[in-house]
C-alpha cells in the first residue's frame, strides 16, 4: 500500500499516459512503439534500459491489443530487468558492521535514522557512530532519531577525528553486546578527492578493530536526480567498493523508472527504497513489488 502511494507520482505517468496513447488505437504498431519509447525516457530509466524494454515489447506486440496488456507485458518484463539472483548470505557477524555514504542532501541522516529504527524493531541491538563530524545539524538530527528509536549513539566533539569515531563505535558496541554499527559519514562533494580519502581512512580504521569490517557499505542516493544518481553510484564504487545502495524520495518524484535503470545497468544489489519522510517509509527493495506497484 505504502509503496503504491509513494510511487503515484511515477505511476501516474506511467500507466495514465499508457492509457492515453493507447486511446482509439486497436494494435500496438510502430507508431504507438515509439511513443512508449518517449515515455519510458520521461521516467528516466535511461536510454539503454529503453532500448531493451522497447525490444522486447516489439517482440510480443502481436499479443497486444490494448493498455491492460502492453501494462501487463511491461510489468512482466521490468520485473524480469529488476530481478537479480540473491547474493550468498554470510554467516551474520556479531557486530555487523554497516558504513552509510552519500552526498549530502540525499537523506543519508534520515536513512539511517529509519535503519535504525528497523533493526531495532526487529529487536537487535544497535550503535549509531556519528562520524560526520562536519556538520553539527547532522549529528544532531542523528540524536534524535537514536533517541526515537532508543538505540546508542557513539559521538565526539565538532571537527572530531572521523575515523577515531569510527573506531570507537565499533568497540563501543563490542564491549555492549550489540548486533549492528551504522557508521554516518561526511558528504562534501566540492572534495571529491579528499572526501573519498577521508571515508576509506574510515573504512581502514573499522578494520583495525574488526579485521574483516565494514561488512556492508551502503550507498544513499536521491532519486530525485534521476541519472546523476547513477553516475555517483558508479564513483562511489569505483573507490569505495560498495555493497548496497539505497534510494530516496521515490515519493518526491516522477522519475521512479530510474529504479529499472539502475537493476539494469548496475552490478549493484538495490536494497532499500525511501518512499517518504517517516520513520515507516524505508522498505526493502522487492522488484515484483515495484514492478507491480508501478503497472498496476
Ligand atoms: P542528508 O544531508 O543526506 O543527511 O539528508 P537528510 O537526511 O537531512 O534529508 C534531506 C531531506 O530529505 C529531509 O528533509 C528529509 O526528510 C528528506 N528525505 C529523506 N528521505 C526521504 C524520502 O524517502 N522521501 C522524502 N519525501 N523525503 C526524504
Amino acid at each position: 500500500r505504502q509503496l503504491k502511494r509513494g510511487l503515484s507520482k511515477t505511476r501516474d505517468v506511467l500507466t495514465t499516459d499508457i492509457d492515453e496513447l493507447f486511446r482509439g488505437r486497436k494494435k500496438l504498431d510502430a507508431d504507438l512503439l515509439e511513443e512508449i519509447e518517449e515515455l519510458l525516457i520521461t521516467s528516466d530509466m535511461g536510454v539503454e534500459t529503453t532500448m531493451t524494454l522497447i525490444d522486447r515489447i516489439s517482440k510480443k506486440s502481436g499479443g497486444i491489443s490494448n493498455a491492460k496488456e502492453l501494462k501487463a507485458v511491461l510489468k512482466a518484463e521490468v520485473c524480469a530487468l529488476m530481478a537479480k539472483p540473491a547474493p550468498a548470505t554470510a554467516s551474520p557477524r556479531k557486530p555487523h558492521v554497516i558504513m552509510v555514504v552519500g552526498v549530502n542532501g540525499v537523506g543519508k541522516t534520515t536513512t539511517i535514522g529509519k535503519l535504525a529504527a528497523r533493526f531495532a524493531g526487529e529487536g537487535k541491538g544497535v550503535i549509531i557512530g556519528a562520524a560526520d563530524t562536519f556538520r553539527a545539524a547532522a549529528v544532531e538530527q542523528l540524536t534524535i532519531w537514536a533517541e526515537r528509536a532508543g538505540v546508542d549513539i557513539v559521538k565526539h566533539r565538532d571537527n572530531a577525528d572521523p575515523a577515531a569515531v569510527a573506531f570507537d563505535s565499533v568497540e563501543a558496541a563490542t564491549a555492549r553486546g550489540k548486533d549492528i554499527v551504522i557508521i554516518d559519514t561526511a558528504g562534501r562533494l566540492h572534495t571529491k578527492v579528499n572526501l573519498m580519502e577521508e571515508l576509506k581512512k574510515i573504512k581502514r580504521a573499522v578494520a583495525k578493530k574488526l579485521p574483516d569490517a565494514p561488512h556492508d557499505i551502503y550507498l544513499v542516493i536521491d532519486a530525485t536526480t534521476g541519472q546523476n544518481a547513477l553516475s555517483q553510484a558508479k564513483l562511489f564504487n569505483d573507490s569505495m567498493g560498495i555493497t548496497g545502495l539505497i534510494l530516496t524520495k521515490l515519493d518526491g518524484t516522477a522519475k521512479g523508472g530510474v529504479v529499472i535503470g539502475i537493476c539494469n545497468t548496475l552490478d549493484i544489489p538495490l536494497t532499500y527504497i525511501g518512499v517518504g519522510e517517516g520513520v515507516d517509509d524505508l522498505q526493502k527493495f522487492d522488484p515484483e513489488q515495484y514492478a507491480e506497484a508501478l503497472f498496476s
